[in-house]
């Protein structure tokens, strides 16, 4: 049980990558802050299976990417659990569209979602760590923040911009025992990746172990970089894309 006594955030964990996410972190013996946004009943699921294989968790309802919400999710994490060691900022969506034809709205809302809403949770965060000279925090970027993908400039920027906020906050920190990382799925099996459509086969195609990959898949490398054990590892940006960007 690498994370026992520990308590953790994990937004958008109703669904998908996220729940993956909650629940591993669980199973190492963390306390868990469930995130979401519109699917509370996803999101009380998850907190009930947690309980139900002798975890502990609470769901909390928050649209990250609105002001004032990460303060009040960090309150609640320490109001429920006395402390906080761990942050996944997880919470993402697309709007993908050419650039040509992207308007200002689909351009804000991702990053508002996907950038503003990490750097005001980091920023919360930081305040509880930084006292007990100690966190873990772990940013899910995307491998198009690394490469880039066409129709997606405002979700590649997004995700890139995760990336260099995770280097710089990764050395403004480090001396307080506080890690943050990052990590770049590939294409995973979710309700993000239902309807690719003919893109799929493409995608496909450019993955060397020739499928996508399981939320599980990422939650494992989440729960290790989340974990004491990582303690050497900062600043960094884990591919999870079964090869994709390697070659
Ligand atoms: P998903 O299945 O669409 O789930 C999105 C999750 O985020 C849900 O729990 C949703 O909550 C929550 N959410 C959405 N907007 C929110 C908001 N404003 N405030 C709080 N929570 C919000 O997505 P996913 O595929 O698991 O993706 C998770 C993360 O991985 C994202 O950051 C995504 O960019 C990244 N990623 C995914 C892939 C992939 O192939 N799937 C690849 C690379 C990176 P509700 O259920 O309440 O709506």
């Amino acid at each position: 049980m690498r994370l026992a006594d520990q308590a953790a955030i994990v937004t958008g964990a109703s669904r998908g990558i996220g729940r993956a996410i909650a629940m591993a972190l669980a199973a190492e013996g963390a306390r868990v802050v469930v995130n979401y946004h519109r699917r509370e009943d996803l999101a009380v699921a998850v907190v009930d299976s947690i309980r139900q294989a002798g975890g502990s968790a609470e769901p909390f309802g928050g649209d990250v990417s609105q002001s004032g919400v990460a303060e009040s999710l960090v309150a609640f994490a320490q109001e429920r659990f006395g402390g906080l060691q761990v942050v996944v900022n997880n919470a993402g969506a697309a709007r993908d569209q050419l650039l040509l034809k992207m308007s200002d709205e689909d351009w804000r809302a991702v990053m508002d979602l996907d950038l503003d809403g990490p750097f005001r949770l980091c920023r919360a965060a930081l305040r509880p760590m930084l006292r007990a000279r100690y966190g873990r925090i772990v940013n899910v970027s995307s491998v198009a923040g690394v490469v880039g993908n066409p129709g997606q400039a405002n979700y590649a920027a997004a995700k890139a911009g995760l990336l260099g906020l995770t280097r710089t906050l990764a050395k403004e920190v480090a001396s307080r025992n506080i890690t943050v990382n990052a990590v770049a799925p590939g294409l995973i099996e979710t309700d993000m990746t239902a309807d690719l459509g003919p893109a799929r086969d493409a995608l496909l195609a450019a993955i060397p172990l020739g499928r996508p990959g399981t939320p599980e898949e990422v939650a494992s490398v989440v729960a290790f970089l989340a974990s004491p054990q990582a303690s050497y590892l900062n600043g960094q940006t884990i591919a999870i894309d079964g090869g994709m960007t390697s070659c």
